[in-house]
Formats: structure tokens, sequence, C-alpha cells
């Protein structure tokens, strides 16, 4: 256990009856990475996990192991341990039995006897001594824990993980995480895990894949896929974004600063305010910005502009507030509980990301 190896998606493509489920999907999973594609309902997440194992043959496009191209190689054959959803033990079988069944397929026995690594992975899943148990006398989150010590019983290469832990309850969702994140960097076992839930993406994975209707709109590190959107879908998927539409009017006013350069940037129109961003684009330019629920800041200041509380959300350390501007969704972060009905918000002009608009990304204009 613990080889690790790489993973090359290049082209894929897929439909269903007329549906594309897979649009030209290409990705390059490194060895020991933690991988998830993240998206909502239908975007082909399943579809990609079910071609890397190959449960699904694609129309067009190739998966590579370590440079081996798996066309016409069975499932069985590609060294791949899987868990589901729905946590598929064997119940007229024990703990142990089940753990054991995944030792059939090892290709290499080590000189540790079956008995001692079922012992050894229920160790590693966190369920010493549960050999005996049979898996109905177990709660969701151990059974899930059991077929994920049956998935790397015989050792494989690459661990597969399709929302396994959609069917547990939001606590018990946060400590399986933990574990599997533990146990994968001990492991450095290459894994591909399918999630629909933001949050789990960003917090257990080295590098995430946005998806939407087939196609990958980004991969990067949480931090660059949550802080960096590439797509409105991203920034609004992702982070509770407020994501502003509006047009290049001219300059922005804010002057020269002390060393000569022009950091004004652009004064962009949206709706009935007129913003300043830092944008080099000429007018008439359509952009798309986010910005960051704690970035958006109450009180008189730059970018400012008034609307009306929806609804508030405690979250323990801080308040989610819904606002709607002038029939815009705006999102935004406070420590206090707002009490007016009617808020006045804005942000500076360096923490609004630009989506799409700029002729030179995230620069000022310096000339
Ligand atoms: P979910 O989170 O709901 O499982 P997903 O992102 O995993 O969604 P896929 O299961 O990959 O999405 O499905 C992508 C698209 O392909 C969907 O429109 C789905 O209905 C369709 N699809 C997937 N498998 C099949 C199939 N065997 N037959 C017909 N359509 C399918």
């Amino acid at each position: 256990m613990g080889s690790v190896t790489n993973l090359h998606l290049r082209n894929l493509s897929k439909s269903f009856d007329g549906v594309d489920a897979l649009r030209d999907v290409s990705l390059d999973v490194a060895d020991g990475e933690f991988f998830t594609l993240v998206g909502p309902s239908g975007c082909g997440k399943t579809t990609t996990l079910r071609a890397i194992a190959g449960f699904e043959s694609p129309d067009s496009g190739s998966v590579r192991f370590e440079g081996t191209e798996m066309s016409g190689v069975p499932p069985e054959d590609r060294d791949v341990g899987i868990v589901f959803q729905n946590y598929a033990l064997f119940s007229h079988m024990t703990v142990g039995e089940n753990v054991a069944y995944g030792l059939r397929f090892r290709e290499t026995p080590g000189n540790r006897s079956d008995d001692e690594r079922v012992a050894d992975l229920l160790e590693l899943v966190d369920l010493p001594g549960f050999e005996d148990r049979d898996p109905d006398e177990l709660s969701g989150g151990q059974r899930q824990r059991v077929a994920l010590a049956r998935a790397l019983a015989p050792g494989p290469d690459v661990l597969l993980l399709d929302e396994p832990m959609s069917a547990l309850d939001a606590r018990l969702r946060q400590t399986l995480r933990t574990q599997v994140k533990r146990i994968q960097s001990e492991l450095g076992i290459t894994t591909v895990y399918v999630t629909h839930d933001q949050e789990e993406a960003l917090a257990v994975s080295d590098r995430v894949a946005v998806m939407n209707d087939g196609r990958i709109e980004q991969v990067g590190t949480p931090e660059a896929v949550y802080r960096e959107p590439d797509t409105r879908f991203v920034a609004e998927f992702l982070g509770e974004n407020s994501v502003f539409a509006g047009e290049v009017v001219g300059r922005g006013t804010a002057g020269r600063a002390t060393d000569g350069a022009d950091r004004s940037g652009r004064a962009v129109r949206v709706g009935p305010a007129t913003f300043r961003l830092p944008l080099n684009a000429p007018e008439g330019t359509e952009v798309v910005f986010c910005v960051r629920p704690k970035k958006l800041v109450r009180g008189p200041g730059e970018n400012a502009f008034e609307a009306t509380v929806e609804t508030v959300e405690f979250l323990g350390e801080s308040f989610r507030v819904h606002l709607d501007w002038e029939g815009r969704d705006v999102t935004l972060r406070t420590a206090e509980r707002p009490t007016d009905e009617r808020l006045r918000v804005g942000f500076d002009p360096a923490d609004a990301h630009v989506i799409s608009g700029n002729e030179r990304e995230r620069t000022l204009v310096d000339r």
C-alpha cells in the first residue's frame, strides 16, 4: 500500500441519449494528491470518476495512469479502490470479512497474514478490534470507514471517493472528512474525491476542479479558486461572493499617487452607482467582478451603496446578511447583528476581484 500514481484525463467527452455529461474534460492529478471534483448535481462529477474507474467508456478522449493508456482495461485491472455514497458493505459478512474481501484483489501479498492486515486496516480507519461486528450494528460513519478499509485493502494506486459522506449528518461529515484526509496523507495515495459540497471540497483538497454542465470551469488550490475565481459560476458557487456586472464609463477619480503613477483605475457604472475598480480597459468595456462577503464593509467609504436587509443568519462567530441592492443579491459578513432595514455598505477597490473585462488582469493603470 502507499504506491502512488499520477492520472491524466485528456479531452474526455461522453453523452447519454443526447445529454452531454462530459464536454472535453482534461485534468492532471499528481502523485499523492488529494484532488476534488466539485459542482452542482448533474455537472458530470460521477461520470468523470466512473471513466477513471473504467465503469464508463468515454465517447472520445483518454484516461492514462502513469503514462499507461487505460482504454480497454477493465475496472478490476485498474488498481483503483472505490468508496461510494451508500456504504455498499456485505451485510451477511462481519466487518473483518468485509475488509478481508478487499484483500482478495491484492496483487503482492506482503509478509503479514490476512488477519494482521485486516487488523492494520481497521486500526488505520480508527475501528480497532471491530473484526467481529456486523455492519448493521455500526453507525453510518463507521460503515463508511469499513468501506474505506475494504477499498484500501488491495493496496490500490488510486483511491476514488464518490460522495462518501453525503448520507451522513453535518457533524459526522466533518469528523469523517478529517479522518479521510488524515488517512489519505498517511498513505500518500493519489485520491479523486467527488462532492457537491463546496465547503467540504475547500477544506480537504490539495486542489479542486470546479465543474459545471459537463465542463471544467477552473482548477486550482482551494485558496486560488476561492479568492480568484475565473468565472462568474465559480464565484457564485464557491464563496457567497456578491457578483456585479457593469460598464467602464471613464477613468477613476482617485488621482495620482505620490510617485506620479496613476492608480485611479476605471470608473465602472453598475446600476445606479459608479464604482472605482483596479482596471485597465477602454470606455464601454463590460466588466464582471465580485467581492467576498468579508470584504464588503459597513459605513461610508469608497464604492458605497445602500441596500435593503433581506435575511440575517447567525453563524456563531458572525452574522451572514443577505441584502437586496436594486434587484441584485449582495452578501455581507458582519460581527454585529444589523438593526436597520437599510444598510450602507462599500468595498475597497483593491478587494474587488475582476472576473472579466480587464485587459491586464489585477494590475492597476500605471501610465
Ligand atoms: P450528482 O451529484 O447528482 O451525482 P454528477 O455531477 O455526479 O451529479 P453525473 O452523474 O456525472 O453528474 O451526470 C452528468 C449528466 O449525465 C446528468 O445529466 C445525468 O443525468 C447524465 N447521466 C449520467 N449517467 C447516465 C446514464 N447512465 N444514463 C443516462 N444519463 C446519465
